[in-house]
């Protein structure tokens, strides 16, 4: 082939996660898929996940070694999941009469900040892989993982880090698409695991996955769809284990560009026809503080966030509520449950100088978002969303709303309870059949 010939050809970036590559036959699956497309005549660059659970075994294995690894250990240790996965893919690709190449993320040019655990990818210089293209080789990257800019040390992306690889590299190398293959034909109304009469979205925008992955849909990284929007990447979400067309995750829900090929055609909704909901997230990696007795004066609000985020702590909603009869607060917020002690320790350490009463960390909760961008133009839907809650037996401990979303803090125990019902109640369900869930644990 000429390299005239082979820039006339549409690049694609693959994404196969864990539960596609669980074992030694999901691994040769997974290469047939990618030789298929390469003979449908597009290039393609695949990014890989760690097999099956391999990340959550390596990190339980780190615990039982130290109860808090040092950083840049664990990323090591955690990084080597996603290189066994590459060069077996490579292997089997090979098997099948075409040339791969795996490469580490470092290799692969994805360049982040220092931090371990949650480092920002900062930029691409994807190199090699454009040399393996221009060999007329198939490069397999390995996903979640980076090289330091600063330390030279790797680095990891947080968990399910290898989609924003995946588009990192698809704006980097001026593909026409991601597909993100996982173990679910697409993104539904909610996690068909919870819920199986949830339906596919065939498109859903930007804006309105950025809220679903915020709120814990981890069908996508929230990162992937930030970058996926910021260099206006289409994102193609369906199964390995189908060949079903899955959710096109676009700028705008009423002009799709077109995806690479075959049955790979963008549908298009008219906009008039998009229900007020699109969907039902939750997330069960949340917790509460309590803070409780903070003398009501001006400034102690300050201080106390002041502290969590001087410990690099995103939190995510906040209720105060004031005594009249004391004059003293108690202020509650959610924030990551794994920061939960790291958070702990700093307010404990501040306790004589804020001169609160005490402190409570509460893990039983879990939190229900309804997102869609219809609720811009239509009163009733928070009553309707409590409604439904409260019909269902479900207290409420804590509300926030955005634009296009409302979330509210349950009980642990109620989450699956809660999101079947207000799935039930904004008419999500469908009757047609049930959502099919192929692989994986959940883990
Ligand atoms: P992978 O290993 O392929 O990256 P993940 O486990 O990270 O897969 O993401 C796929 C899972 O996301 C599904 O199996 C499903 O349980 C979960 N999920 C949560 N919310 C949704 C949703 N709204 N639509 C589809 N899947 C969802
Ligand atoms: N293997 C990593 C994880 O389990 C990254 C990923 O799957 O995207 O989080
Ligand atoms: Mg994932």
């Amino acid at each position: 082939m000429t390299s005239e010939e082979r820039r006339a050809l549409s690049l694609v970036v693959q994404k196969y996660g864990g539960s596609s590559l669980a074992d030694a036959d999901g691994i040769k699956r997974v290469a047939q898929r990618i030789v298929a497309t390469r003979k449908a005549g597009h290039s393609v660059v695949v990014v890989v996940s760690a097999m099956g659970d391999t990340t959550d075994e390596l990190h339980d294995l780190a615990l039982d070694v130290s109860p808090v690894p040092p950083g840049r250990e664990l990323d090591m240790l955690l990084t080597a999941g996603e290189r066994i996965s590459m060069a077996l893919v490579a292997m089997a690709i090979a098997n099948l009469g075409f040339e791969a190449r795996s490469f580490t993320g470092s290799q692969a040019g994805v360049i982040t900040d220092s931090t371990h655990g949650k480092a920002r990818i900062i930029d691409v210089t994807p190199g090699r892989i454009s040399g393996a293209l221009a060999d007329g080789a198939i490069p397999i990257v390995a996903g979640f993982q980076g090289v330091s800019a600063g330390s030279k040390d790797i680095t990891t992306l947080g968990r399910g880090g290898s989609d924003t690889t995946a588009v990192a590299l698809a704006a980097a190398l001026a593909a026409q698409t991601c597909e993100i293959y996982t173990d679910v034909d697409g993104v539904f109304t909610a996690d068909p695991r919870i819920v199986p009469s949830a339906r596919k979205i065939p498109v859903i925008s930007y804006d309105e996955m950025l809220e679903m992955a915020a709120c814990g849909a981890k069908v996508l990284h929230l990162r992937c769809v930030e970058y996926a929007r910021h260099y206006d990447i289409p994102i193609h979400v369906r199964s390995s284990f189908s060949s079903r067309e899955g959710t096109w995750v676009t700028g705008s829900k009423a002009h799709g560009t077109n995806g690479p090929g075959e049955h790979d055609e963008q549908p298009r909704e008219d906009a008039m026809d998009q229900p007020i909901i699109t969907g039902v997230a939750h997330d069960r990696d949340e917790a509460t503080i309590t803070v409780t007795g903070i003398p009501d004066k001006v400034g102690i609000a300050a201080k106390i966030f002041r502290e969590i985020a001087e410990a690099g702590i995103n939190i995510d909603m906040i209720v105060q509520s004031t005594s009249r009869a004391t004059g003293q607060a108690d202020i509650s917020f959610t924030l990551p449950r794994q920061d939960g002690p790291a958070a702990m320790t700093r307010l404990r350490e501040v306790q004589g100088d804020i001169g609160f009463e005490s402190l409570v960390f509460d893990e039983s909760i879990g939190k229900i978002s309804l997102i869609g961008a219809g609720m811009r133009s239509h009163p009733g839907v928070s009553a309707d969303f409590f409604g439904a809650l409260a019909d269902n037996g479900v207290n409420i401990r804590m509300i926030s709303t955005s634009e296009i979303r409302i979330s509210a803090v349950v009980d642990a125990a109620d989450l699956d309870e809660a999101v079947s019902a207000a799935h039930r109640a904004f008419g999500l369900d469908d009757g047609r059949g049930e959502a099919v869930v192929y692989a994986g644990t959940g883990r």
